[in-house]
């Protein structure tokens, strides 16, 4: 028998071009984990673990994580679903550690076939939507200027939730006409939702996404009630079985791999969406273009797309999906298609 897959990990040190800033959490430095894996023949697969303190992840919790997984990982990359069974089995929670993983495999098993994962999922990335670029909490006067560096980006993502809301709204609005998506990241109550609501709506805000804090589903059905522009939940949605009892209470999810854990759990999360009429949007952590370029290979997929992490980064240690005036491409490669920069 083959010997055991083979897992080695790397930090990765990512800043931003701007401190960027949303409704719960300060600025930078941002760590990441880049993982290898590699098969007894020496192809490797990359992924990236992207930690987030707001679902408990540290880089100390990733590498622990990892260490348990590796472990479990066995001889064959191709035993895709097996491996996420046995990851579930060996530790739950660490969702953006297994995502790493699966990232990795899927990209070992694409260079193996010789065809982008995309490619082997029979997916056509001509049917991908336009991303949007975000723009993070800070003062009027930096807002206008990063809406101006956006300057090529169609549909920007506004963070709000703080205290400045309306004045970040009339900032953007003094700097440009193009479509605007507004994420509060839990930053509102009930009643605060629903009076932002008509100034969204003044506003020309199209997608309205957690305004609420993450358990509160009956109040994000009062708001999605209200509202006349698509409420999507982020916070409140990690896998497939989050599905079932948002639907009829808001219009859509945001999917990450960091929360799903995987790029089966994203198929599978997409499919149960539709199967309850909810729209689907793909997003990000801010994170390198490893991480982005796994997760663009579900975008042909959904409905809205959300994939700038690694566009907000004043250096990216990879290259893979780009992303150029808001529309995404994917790597012709096999597998995820990365590269080291400058490789
Ligand atoms: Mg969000």
């Amino acid at each position: 028998m083959n010997p055991p897959l083979q897992l080695s990990t790397e930090i990765l040190e990512l800043r931003t071009r701007h401190p960027f800033r949303i409704s719960r959490k300060g600025p930078e430095p941002i760590r990441t984990v880049l993982v290898r894996i590699r098969d007894a023949d020496g192809v490797e697969g990359v992924g990236e673990a992207t930690p987030q303190l707001f679902y408990g992840e540290t880089i100390e919790s990733v590498h622990a994580a990892l260490a348990r997984y590796a472990a479990v990982l066995g001889h064959d990359p191709f035993d895709l679903e097996g491996i996420d069974t046995r990851m579930l089995l060996a530790l739950t929670g660490n969702a953006s550690a297994r995502a790493a993983v699966s990232s990795a495999l899927h990209d070992l098993v694409g260079k193996r076939l010789g065809v982008p994962v995309y490619r082997m999922w029979g997916l056509d990335p001509a049917t991908i939507p336009l991303s949007t670029f975000t723009i993070g909490i800070d003062t009027p006067e930096v807002i206008r200027q990063k809406v101006r560096e956006a300057a090529e980006y169609p549909i920007l993502k506004i963070k709000l939730g703080s205290d400045n809301d309306l004045a970040i709204l009339e900032a953007i609005r003094s700097e440009t006409d193009r479509e605007l998506r507004v994420d509060a990241n839990c930053g509102w109550t009930v009643k605060q939702a629903v009076r932002m609501l008509p100034v969204l709506e003044q506003f020309g805000v199209t997608v309205l996404e957690q305004p609420l804090p993450a358990e509160d589903l009956d109040g994000l059905a009062v708001v999605t009630r209200h509202s006349r522009i698509p409420v999507f939940v982020d916070e409140s949605c990690h896998v497939a079985a989050d599905i079932p009892r948002l639907a009829g209470r808001v219009d859509g999810v945001n999917l990450k791999l960091a929360k799903c854990g995987s790029l089966r759990e994203a198929i599978r999360l997409i499919h149960t969406a539709r199967a309850h009429q909810l729209m689907v949007m793909v997003g990000c952590m801010v994170e390198s273009s490893v991480s982005i370029t796994a997760a663009a290979q579900v975008t042909p997929l959904v409905d809205f797309v959300d994939l700038d992490g690694a566009a907000l980064l004043a250096e990216d240690p990879w290259t893979g999906a780009t992303l150029a005036a808001g529309r995404l491409t994917l790597p012709t490669g096999p597998g995820l298609g990365l590269s080291p920069r400058g490789r």
